[in-house]
């Protein structure tokens, strides 16, 4: 096999033995890598309790990893997610997926439970699994410093062994598998850190192929205005969508009770820019290079976390939305959850956030002194008794893209298989930056469809394991192409778009096999009730709930072949 090495790591924390799995080159072909063959993996296994050691956290690469295919530097990390209890995926940058395929291995497959604190130190086909009980608390920066610079980390933080239930895995410091809690069931396992260190390049099929499919991938993303134009992400990183989400009064504020925050133009991203003059960086291997760094160091909020922790919160202070960063990035928190259940907890005071506030609840939700914030807002307002300032589907909370300016993505919040999230389909690209073709974003009409071939699209990228941006510029076309010519492997867009049905659909029935059902594909109440803040010719009315109803029943139609007399639950 040529792109795909062939097998994976499995490690057992109990025994700390370690083996190579070999699976059949047909189910490389078919499950393509990633989230594909990481749902594959987990399938068997999922109804398990995010908490029971034989539930497999799963890193897995994709093919194009390590390659001379754009955004070649990325990988997904599965399981069950402690917050929500949904199939949970994270696709996160930095070094580990090149490392690992360098390596010869395609992914990591864990299960066990270690009675002391443990790591995994691969370095090619040496693996061990040592305790290190001294490296308990330590920050990804602090772990650094403790272990060297070689290899590539995934680590859990603070936040992670102080039970925060969304808490993240961190790669190399700066990249981040952030939603769902995936650092918290590593850490429930005792397993700080894995490193990976590998020097076999991964060879392909036909370099000449992938060479030209590569160039014309890179001119396509060269005249995308929103990739590389002067205003894109490759300029200001994704908080360049920050005044767009503000101009077109969608921007979640005071914990989704408006939609538009006065004063946000001064926090935009150029404002930002001017103010932190950051250099850029980027996962291995990519040309866009998006993320961006202070002089001193300090990453620059990406958009969820710059609206989140300014318009969720009613917060103008930059320094503020700076440090909150740094918090999270530090002690390993989802910015997303953690920002929106402090507008929760504030819904639920009566008031807006004072001075310091925000930070030192950030610091407690950290450490475990508030593990009522750590559980996350949907648990928080439960236990309060305002379930309704919960603004969360499936348990989890949602970003920084208010469903009642684009009714695409409130359809595709609410059917998204890993709760409250706007990566499973993208519809603002259609909606908002209106690539590849525009759409009225105040209609249902059309958007099942819509949502449904975006979330086998991204299914594929993220099985490939690609960089989503990317899909702002090119296609399935150029990188089936660019496949093809890494693995040998004859395929087009047409079959690697059924394929992400294929995965879609796992996924679904993963969640049903755990209780999930219709009744959990919805929005929190207030979008139907409560307007948005109109004005400016623009008016962001309440969502219309038969309206909502019927384009999420023509999506479980598109989706599931459901006969249209088969009533979709909530109708009922
Ligand atoms: S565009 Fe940004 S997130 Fe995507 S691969 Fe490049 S650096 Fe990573």
């Amino acid at each position: 096999m040529k792109g795909w090495r062939g097998r994976i790591l499995t490690v057992d924390l109990d025994s700390g033995k370690t083996a190579a799995l070999t699976l059949a080159a047909r189910d490389y072909a078919k499950q393509i890598g990633g989230r594909g063959l990481a749902g594959s993996l987990l399938f068997p296994e999922v109804t398990r309790h995010w908490r029971d050691p034989q539930l497999p956290l799963i890193f897995m690469t994709g093919p194009l990893v390590d390659t001379l295919a754009p955004t070649p530097g990325r990988m997904t990390v599965m399981s069950r997610s402690p917050l929500t209890g949904t199939i949970c995926d994270a696709s996160v940058g930095g070094g580990f997926g090149v490392q690992l395929k360098r390596a010869g291995w395609d992914g990591i497959l864990v299960t066990g439970w270690s009675p002391r604190l443990c790591a995994i130190e691969i370095h090619n086909d040496k693996v061990q699994v040592p305790e290190v009980e001294s490296a308990a608390g330590l920050s990804p920066k602090q772990l650094r410093d403790r272990i060297g610079v070689e290899g590539s980390i995934a680590a859990v933080g603070r936040a992670a062994e102080n039970g925060v239930r969304f808490a993240g895995i961190i790669v190399d410091e700066h990249y981040f598998a952030g939603r769902g809690g995936l650092g918290r069931l590593m850490a429930s396992r005792n397993l700080k850190y894995i490193r990976v260190r590998g020097e076999s390049p991964t060879p392909v099929y036909d370099s000449g192929e992938l060479k030209a499919a590569r160039r014309d991938i890179l001119r396509l993303s060269a005249a995308s205005p929103v990739l590389q134009g002067e205003l894109g992400l490759q300029v200001f990183g994704t908080a360049a969508l920050y005044d767009l989400m503000h101009q077109r009064r969608m921007m979640p504020t005071a914990n989704f009770r408006r939609t538009r925050f006065p004063g946000a133009e001064q926090l935009n991203a150029p404002a930002t820019q001017k103010r932190y003059q950051p250099h850029s960086s980027g996962c291995a291997g990519c040309h866009i290079r998006c993320k961006k760094s202070d002089s001193r160091g300090r990453g620059l909020p990406e958009f969820e976390t710059l609206s989140h922790f300014t318009a969720l919160l009613e917060n103008h202070d930059l320094e503020v939305v700076m440090a909150a960063n740094q918090i999270c990035s530090a002690t390993g928190m989802d910015t997303i959850e953690a920002g929106a259940t402090l507008a929760c907890h504030f819904e639920i005071l009566g008031r807006e956030p004072q001075a310091g506030e925000i930070l030192d609840l950030l610091q407690a939700m950290a450490t475990g002194a508030r593990p009522d914030l750590g559980e996350g807002a949907f648990r928080l307002a439960s236990a309060a008794g305002r379930p309704e300032t919960a603004m969360t589907v499936k348990g989890q909370s949602l970003p920084a893209y208010d469903p009642r300016g684009a009714y695409g993505m409130a359809l595709a919040y609410a059917v998204s298989t890993r709760g409250g999230c706007h990566l499973r389909a993208y519809p603002i690209s259609h909606e908002i930056l209106r690539k590849p073709v525009a759409t009225n974003r105040f209609s249902f009409a059309g958007k099942a469809r819509m949502i449904k071939i975006a979330e086998d699209q991204n299914a594929v990228v993220d099985s490939l394991t690609a960089c989503k941006f990317m899909f702002f510029a090119a296609s399935l076309e150029e990188y089936s192409r660019a496949l093809a010519a890494v693995t040998g492997l004859e395929t087009n867009a047409h079959e690697l778009q059924s394929a992400g049905e294929q995965i879609m659909n796992r996924e679904r029935e993963m969640n049903r096999a755990n209780g999930f059902s219709d009744n959990d594909d919805d929005l929190p109440p207030r979008f139907f009730h409560e307007p948005g803040s109109s004005g400016s010719g623009i008016r962001i009315p309440a969502l219309d709930r038969n309206a909502f109803l019927a384009a999420r029943a023509t999506y479980y139609r598109i989706r599931e072949n459901r006969s249209p007399g088969k009533r979709d639950e909530n109708t009922t």
